[in-house]
């Protein structure tokens, strides 16, 4: 006699092979190039210069970077060296922060060139290659595709557009975008600071320094301006600004 029981094993047999065989796949949203290390190591000197461990801390926070933050094209097709530059520039500046999140950004919008500040992409008066957005534009960075790739592909150079944009992030999560880094830089040092900043402008306006002119604009830009300097070309910038590379190892580095 076939027994009830005996009929539901084997129905419940037959369904756990009919789930074995028929495993839906599982698809896994990720947001991240499949060879993002390889792109990294090729493109960005910050993480070739890493150890195996340090390599392993910029690929958590680069990853949880990509997870939390969207990149969007706009007249511009994002890449996947576009996304690893992005998230590559997002990491640097907080690389030795704990627990760093950019909680004041969900979306990346990738122009193709510069645009002006009405955010135009045609015309002549395009000069802007990123920008931190404010009003209806919070939370939302513009980056010109182009200015990205130049930041990283020129390894001569001391300027990095993305970079100097996350900059401007981080002086803005204090609640003001001032110059001032009040999270990272400790109180007793911020008069310090304010001088060095000031110093620094007076010395480009007079032509004697070798920091770009853009950095006399303001003291946000000078923050942003140096910071790209201090983590483009370390070595050089150490040995022409000592007291401005001690200050920005405080902030950025902090030991
Ligand atoms: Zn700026």
């Amino acid at each position: 006699m076939v027994t009830v029981f005996q009929i539901f094993f084997v129905l419940l047999f037959i369904m756990l092979i009919i789930l074995f065989v028929f495993k839906p796949r599982r698809t896994e949203i990720i947001a991240w190039p499949e060879n993002y290390q390889d792109l990294l190591q090729d493109y960005v000197g910050f993480y070739s210069n890493l150890d195996i461990e340090g390599r392993k801390r910029f690929d958590e926070m680069f990853q949880k970077f990509l997870l939390a933050v969207k990149i969007t094209g706009a007249n511009a097709e994002v890449e996947d060296l576009d996304r690893v530059l992005i998230g590559a520039a997002a990491v640097i500046p907080v690389y030795f922060i704990p627990d760093w999140e950019y909680v004041n950004l969900k979306e990346v919008l990738l122009y193709p060139g510069n645009f002006n500040t009405e955010f135009e992409q045609q015309g002549d008066d395009r000069l802007v290659s990123g920008m931190v957005g404010t009003g209806a534009l919070q939370n939302v960075m513009i980056l010109s595709k182009w200015e990205l790739r130049q930041g990283f592909i020129n390894s001569k150079s001391n300027r990095n557009t993305a970079l100097h944009e996350f900059v401007h992030l981080i002086d803005k999560m204090d609640g003001t975008l001032d110059g001032i880094p009040e999270l990272l830089l400790e109180r007793k040092y911020v008069a310090q600071w304010q001088e060095l900043v000031n110093a620094t402008m007076e010395e480009i306006r007079l032509g004697a320094s070798d920091i770009d002119a853009y950095a006399a604009t303001s003291p946000v830009e000078c923050f942003a301006v140096l910071a790209e300097y201090f983590f483009e070309q370390p070595a050089l910038f150490r040995s022409s600004h000592p007291d401005l590379h001690a200050i920005l190892q405080r902030i950025f580095v902090r030991k």
